[in-house]
């Protein structure tokens, strides 16, 4: 997997403070996309085991205390980027208690396949569905536009 951006501190793309990774990678081509740059799957640079444990350090930084991690793109789940996703999201599961993991995706939750829907298992939101410029809405939070969904799946969150 690459990924364009990395984030050590956001306050933008979700709930509170946050690590944000932005990947590379997106199959879906949506018109008024503002990451273009973030579509080719080689674009960027490589998620290597070094920025594997950066993330995780940062969640665990006791200095700047962060919610967790902001998983975005490009598309976090495309089929390509599935194996080290998976693998980040459960170390972060294992190695940062009490953080939650937020992604963004252009696919929608009903259409997930098995291998989506394992890493979907072990986060706490997904906004799912593409970018549609006919829906777009500055005013939504966390979201472009307003086909698009905020599932929660733990139901103690505050936000
Ligand atoms: S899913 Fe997101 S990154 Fe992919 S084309 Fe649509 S708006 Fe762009």
């Amino acid at each position: 997997m690459h990924y364009h951006q990395y984030y050590p501190v956001d306050v933008v793309n979700g709930p509170g403070t946050r690590a944000t990774l932005f990947v590379s990678g997106c199959e879906h081509q949506c018109r008024g996309c503002y990451n273009q740059s973030t579509w080719r799957l080689d674009s960027g640079h490589p998620f290597d085991q070094a920025m594997s444990d950066r993330v995780i350090a940062d969640l665990n930084d006791p200095r700047i205390k962060r919610r967790g991690l902001s998983l975005s793109g490009g598309d976090p789940l495309h089929p390509a980027n599935l194996a080290d996703v998976l693998a980040l999201v459960k170390r972060v599961r294992a190695e940062c208690p009490g953080k939650d993991i937020w992604c963004w995706t252009g696919y929608r939750l009903e259409e997930l396949s098995p291998a989506q829907q394992e890493v979907v298992s072990l986060i706490d939101a997904l906004i799912d569905g593409r970018f549609e410029q006919a829906l777009a809405d500055p005013g939504l939070v966390w979201r472009g536009s307003s086909n698009q969904i905020i599932h929660r799946f733990r139901l103690d969150d505050d936000v």
